[in-house]
C-alpha cells in the first residue's frame, strides 16, 4: 500500500436509498476521530450509482473515476433502486466498474457477534461476473475462469490475516464439479505448503460448508473462496452473525485506494425514514482507517466505541427487540459521544479489530 499523504483525501461516493443517510453518520464519526487523534481528512463527496445516472447518465461519470483514482480510500453507501429498473444503465454497473478500475481483487468481510469471528476472504474481480457473457431469447451464458495469478494474490491474504488472527484457513470450493474449482484448490493447497506450512488449511464443498456455516458457525474463522460463492456466503455469514445493518466490508487491490463500504444495499423500503442502521457504515470507517489510512489505532478506536454502544443496546429497529428504537442519526451520535467519553486518543486497545477479537484495556 503507498503511502499516505498528511492530509489524506477520502473519495466519498453516498449512492443511493439509504446510502446518503448513513453516509452522513460515517462523516461525523470522521469528523470526531479527526479531532480527537488530531488529524486532518478531506472527505470529498461525489455522485455514484442512480444518482450519477440521474444527473450525468452514467453511473460512474468519468470526472468521479478520476477523483476516485487520486483518493487514499473510497467510502461508498449503496446504490440501487427500484426506480432504476428500467433504465437502460444500472447503477449496480457502477459499482462492477469502479472495482474493476481499482483493481480491488481481495474483499474483506469480518463477522463478529457474540461467540462468533469470522473473516469471509473473497476474491473480487475475477470468475463468473467478469467472464464473457451471453444471452439469447432461449440461450445463455456466463464464462468462469480464474487463473493461478488471480488465486494467488488473494489466498496470500487471507493467509496473513490467518496468521494475525487463529492461524486457520478453510478454502471454500465446488471442486467435485468444476474445473475452476479444481485449479482454486490446487493452487491454494501448493501456496499453503510453500508459504504458509505453519498454518492450517482445510477444503470443504460449497454445498455442505453452507450448511455447517448456518449451524455451526463458531467453528471458522478465515473463510476464503471465489467470487459467486463469496457473494452467496458473505450475506449467510452476515446473517448469521447479526443481520445485514452491522456488516463492514474492504476490498483491497494491490495499492490504495481501497473500497470500503456496508455489506447491504440501499434498502428502499426504509430510505428516507431515518431507520438506517449506520453500524455497518461506521465499522466500513473503522477498516478505512485499519488498512486503507494506516490508522490502525483509529480503527481500534471505532471498532471499541461501536462495541459500547451496541452493549448499551442503543440500535435501530433492525437490532431492537423490545427495547427502545434508536433514529439513524442518534446511534451515529451515540457513538462519536463513546469516542469522546473513551478518551479514544490516550487509550490502548487490543489487538486489531478484524484480525483479532478486540478488548478495550485503557
Ligand atoms: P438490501 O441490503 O438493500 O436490503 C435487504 C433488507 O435488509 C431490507 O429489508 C432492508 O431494509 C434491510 N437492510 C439493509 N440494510 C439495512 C440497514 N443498514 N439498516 C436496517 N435494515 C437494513 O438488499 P435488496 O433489498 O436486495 O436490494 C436493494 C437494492 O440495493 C437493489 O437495487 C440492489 O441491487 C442494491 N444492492 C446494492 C448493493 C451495494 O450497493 N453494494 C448491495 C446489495 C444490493
Amino acid at each position: 500500500m503507498t503511502e499516505t499523504r498528511p492530509t489524506p483525501i477520502v473519495a466519498c461516493l453516498a449512492g443511493d436509498g439509504i446510502g446518503p443517510e448513513v453516509m452522513a453518520e460515517a462523516g461525523r464519526v470522521i469528523e470526531t476521530v479527526s479531532e480527537l487523534f488530531g488529524i486532518r481528512v478531506r472527505q470529498v463527496h461525489l455522485p455514484f450509482g442512480g444518482e450519477a445516472i440521474d444527473r450525468h447518465n452514467d453511473p460512474f461519470p468519468s470526472h468521479v473515476r478520476a477523483a476516485v483514482k487520486a483518493s487514499d480510500a473510497v467510502l461508498l453507501g449503496a446504490v440501487g433502486g427500484p426506480r432504476w429498473n428500467a433504465s437502460p444503465r444500472r447503477p449496480e454497473q457502477g459499482l462492477l466498474d469502479l472495482r474493476k478500475e481499482l483493481d480491488a481483487f481481495a474483499n474483506l468481510r469480518p463477522v463478529r457477534h457474540m461467540d462468533i469471528d469470522l473473516m469471509v476472504v473473497r476474491e473480487l474481480t475475477g470468475g463468473l461476473y467478469f467472464g464473457a457473457k451471453t444471452l439469447e431469447p432461449d440461450r445463455a451464458m456466463d464464462m468462469c475462469t480464474y487463473d493461478r495469478p488471480q488465486i494467488e494474490r488473494v489466498a496470500r491474504w487471507a493467509f496473513r490475516l490467518a496468521r494475525r488472527r487463529s492461524g486457520r484457513v478453510v478454502s471454500v470450493d465446488k471442486q467435485n464439479v468444476l474445473a475452476t474449482s479444481k485449479l482454486w484448490r490446487k493452487v491454494v493447497s501448493e501456496l499453503h505448503e510453500a508459504e504458509y506450512p505453519d498454518l492450517e488449511l482445510t477444503h470443504e464443498l460449497v454445498d455442505s460448508f453452507a450448511m455447517n456455516l448456518a449451524t455451526r458457525p463458531g467453528r471458522y474463522d478465515v473463510i476464503l473462496t471465489e467470487n459467486l460463492f463469496g457473494d452467496i456466503l458473505s450475506d449467510l455469514a452476515a446473517a448469521v452473525g447479526g443481520g445485514l445493518g452491522i456488516a463492514p466490508s474492504a476490498s483491497l487491490g494491490p495499492e490504495a485506494p481501497g473500497i470500503f463500504e456496508p455489506v447491504h444495499g440501499s434498502a428502499p423500503d426504509i430510505a428516507g425514514q431515518s431507520e438506517a442502521n449506520p453500524i455497518a457504515m461506521i465499522m466500513s470507517v473503522a477498516m478505512m482507517f485499519t488498512h486503507g489510512l494506516n490508522r490502525r489505532d483509529i480503527g481500534r478506536a471505532i471498532t471499541a466505541a461501536v462495541d459500547s454502544v451496541l452493549a448499551d443496546g442503543i440500535a435501530t429497529s433492525d437490532q431492537v427487540s423490545g427495547g427502545r428504537v434508536y433514529a439513524t442519526w442518534e446511534v451515529g451520535q451515540a457513538v462519536c459521544d463513546a469516542l469522546g467519553h473513551s478518551s479514544t486518543a490516550g487509550a490502548e486497545f487490543a489487538e486489531h479489530p478484524f484480525e483479532g477479537r478486540l478488548v478495550t484495556r485503557g
